[in-house]
Parts: structure tokens; C-alpha cells; sequence
């Protein structure tokens, strides 16, 4: 007898064991084969002219990479997903499939900032016209849609900063007016949030960070609506994009270890962020999920869970005693990306990098990523950091 597979209504932790793997298609192997591939060979010339096999050549889809997108777009509910080298990549061969030149975009002022830098480079020189809205503001949205605005871009919490925007709302909006919505769903990841259900049309991962989860690999996907898909599907093909065979079974491999690690993350960075809120040095605390943390109400709404990334800011103070605070970590790692097993921190400047609103934060900004390392030497790090800080602040 056949064993049944789960269904796509099945509990998250139970699909994240199973989706994208078919074992008795494999000689019964729990994990499917990795296909280093180029060429695919026909068995005769009419079988090449028609095209009348299911892999014709490895840049379009091979069983590895299937593999991924069967399994993303069963997380995410999607008909259909892509794969694309990076996150940013992903971004933008998704903006790429919804814009032509002559058309408006409508972009979150608290968006990841290489995203501005791509509409404001590449999409601008291509005749696309791109303006930022305050992440915040729902009358100010309304107000910015053109005749001519095709899509809106959301990233829910915003990068750095983490506002909540209210994605059911905004997407109501935009499909009034035919406009795609696009969402950066990267800290949240499938799991905690659901982009394509709550109205989002093309919703992207940076697979670099939670899928993957170690550090290791660049990636990023991207799960169409049933509206978008057909687009997706054709932009993603034409421009010629696809994903290493190794960094998607790394990529898979991750998957199945989504769940425990996303818990360990929220639970440890709740732990951590609690912990900075009762200090005296910490104006703000900007984590969702913190009972009382700006966005906290729409989180409680639409979100099922947390991740492991939030910002603080410090009590004012020079930029000396920033750097000695920063300087005396020894368990937090000084680098850029997340989503991996380890603790790092980065000293973003906000204010440099928007146009529709302001970063007025009296302190400096600090963005840690809370990795799975026992939350109570986190907490000592910090500890000594503060330390330093307050003997370069006296
Ligand atoms: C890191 C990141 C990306 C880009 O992913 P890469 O794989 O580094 O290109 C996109 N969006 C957000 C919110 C990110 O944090």
C-alpha cells in the first residue's frame, strides 16, 4: 500500500517534514537526489522539436529545484514559486513581473534598502516611475495611487525600523485599483505569516535567512497568487534566472528544521528584547511582538508567531560610547544578513535612507538578531556592553 502524503491543510511542523520530497520516486531515500545539471537529453528529435518533455533544460526547472518551489508554495498557499539566487534578486525579478515603463510604484518608506536602491536605479532607467509612502499612513497611501500605479510594495515589520503595516487593508486598496502587491515576508518567513492569504499577490523570502538558516547560502523565492503567477512564471524565464542545485538542497534541508528554530528565535529574543526594555539605557525596544512595542496590535492580528530580529534605541549618547558598547560584545557578531543559527548586531542609520517620513530617534539604533545561543549569556553580553557604554558615556 501506498502511504498518503499530507495535504496543504495539514499542521505547519507536519508539512515542513514532508513537502517537497516524493521517497518512494527515489528508491525510497527520505531526501530527493541533488541534480547538477546543464543539458537534458531528448530521446529523439521529435520529442526536442516539440518540446515534449517535462526538463529540457536545467536553467528552467529541474527536479531539485521543483523540489523547493513544491515545497515553498505549499507553505505559503501560492500558485506557484520561483527561485531566484538572492533575496534581492528575488525582489527584483518579482518587481519586474508586475511593471512595464509608463507605470507608477508605490514603495514603503521603511523598506530593506538595497529594494529602494533597485527601484531607484534599474526600474527608474527603465521608465518606471517610483514614489515612497509612509509605511504608516493609510490616507496618505490612498492619496499617492495614480491612474498609472501598478503595484505597491509592503515589508512587514519595515527593515530597521520595524513599523507594522496593515497588509489586508493596503492590499484591499491596491486591488481596487487592479494594482499587484508585492510583500517582503522575510522576517515574519511563511510560517508566522501568511502574505498570499491576507490579499498579498507576490510574497518574497529571503531564503538567506530563515530557510536556509546556517549562515551559509544566498537565496530567495518568490510565491505567486493565482493573479500573478502566469507573470511570474514568464518574467522569471525571460530574464533567465534560476538557483544553484547545492544552495537549493541546503535550502530544503533547512526547511525541515524551520519550526523548532523560528520558536527557539522568538522565545529567545522575547527573553532578550524584555530584558532591554527594563534597562535605563534603552529608550525603545521596536519587537513586534513586545506587549506594548509599536505594531504590537496588528502583529497580535495577523501574525502567528515572531522572529528572531528587532532594533533598540539607545539612550542618547556619542558615537564613542556606541562604539565601546558595540566593541565589548564578545557573543554578538558584527555583520549584515540574519536568519542564522547566531546572534549578530548591526548600527543602521535610518535617517540617511528615506523620503516620505523622518528618523527623528534622539539615540542611536541598534538591530540584533537573536540567534539560538542560551538567551542568558546573550543577556550577560549585553550586560558587559552596557558597561562600556556607560563608562565612555560618564
Ligand atoms: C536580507 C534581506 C533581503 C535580501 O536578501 P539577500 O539574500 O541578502 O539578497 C531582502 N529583504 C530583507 C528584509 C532582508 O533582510
Amino acid at each position: 500500500m501506498t502511504k498518503k502524503k499530507p495535504d496543504t491543510t495539514t499542521h505547519p511542523d507536519t508539512l515542513l517534514a514532508h513537502i517537497g520530497r516524493h521517497p518512494q520516486d527515489n528508491h525510497g531515500f527520505v531526501n530527493p537526489p541533488v541534480i547538477h545539471a546543464s543539458t537534458v537529453l531528448f530521446p529523439d528529435i521529435e520529442t526536442m522539436i516539440e518540446g515534449g518533455q517535462r526538463y529540457t533544460y536545467a536553467r528552467r526547472g529541474t527536479p531539485t529545484s521543483d523540489a523547493l518551489e513544491e515545497a515553498v508554495s505549499a507553505l505559503e498557499g501560492a500558485a506557484g514559486t520561483r527561485l531566484a539566487p538572492s533575496g534581492l534578486a528575488a525582489i527584483a525579478v518579482a518587481l519586474q513581473s508586475c511593471l512595464s515603463a509608463g507605470d507608477h510604484l508605490l514603495v514603503a518608506d521603511s523598506v530593506y534598502g538595497p529594494c529602494r536602491n533597485f527601484c531607484n536605479s534599474v526600474l527608474n532607467r527603465f521608465g518606471v516611475s517610483v514614489s515612497y509612502y509612509d509605511p504608516l499612513d493609510l490616507d496618505a497611501l490612498e492619496a499617492a495611487f495614480r491612474p498609472e500605479t501598478r503595484a505597491v510594495f509592503t515589508e512587514a515589520p519595515g527593515s530597521l525600523t520595524f513599523e507594522m503595516q496593515d497588509i489586508p487593508a493596503i492590499a484591499e486598496m491596491a486591488h481596487k485599483r487592479d494594482a499587484i502587491v508585492l510583500n517582503d515576508n522575510t522576517w515574519a518567513s511563511p510560517l508566522y505569516f501568511k502574505p498570499i492569504e491576507h490579499g498579498v499577490d507576490l510574497s518574497i523570502q529571503a531564503g538567506t535567512k530563515y530557510i536556509v538558516g546556517h549562515s551559509d547560502v544566498m537565496l530567495g523565492t518568490v510565491a505567486a497568487s493565482e493573479r500573478a503567477w502566469k507573470a511570474l512564471e514568464k518574467t522569471h524565464g525571460d530574464m533567465g534566472m534560476c538557483a544553484g542545485p547545492d544552495d537549493i538542497y541546503l535550502a530544503l534541508r533547512g526547511l525541515r528544521t524551520m519550526g523548532v528554530r523560528l520558536e527557539r528565535h522568538m522565545k529567545n529574543a522575547l527573553e532578550v528584547a524584555g530584558w532591554l526594555s527594563g534597562r535605563e539605557e534603552v529608550a525603545q525596544v521596536f519587537y513586534p511582538a513586545l506587549p506594548g512595542a509599536p505594531g504590537h496590535e496588528i502583529w497580535k492580528r495577523d501574525f502567528a508567531g515572531a522572529s528572531g530580529l528587532f532594533s533598540v534605541e539607545l539612550a542618547p549618547a556619542s558615537d564613542d560610547a556606541v562604539k565601546a558598547f558595540i566593541n565589548a560584545l564578545e557573543i554578538f557578531g558584527l555583520g549584515y544578513s540574519w536568519g542564522g543559527f547566531e546572534s549578530l548586531l548591526t548600527w543602521p542609520r535610518p535617517k540617511a535612507i528615506r523620503t516620505a517620513t523622518s528618523w527623528d530617534a534622539a539615540g542611536p539604533l541598534l538591530r540584533l538578531h537573536i540567534g539560538l545561543e542560551d538567551p542568558a549569556d546573550l543577556i550577560a553580553d549585553l550586560e558587559g556592553g552596557f558597561a562600556a557604554f556607560n563608562a565612555a558615556r560618564t
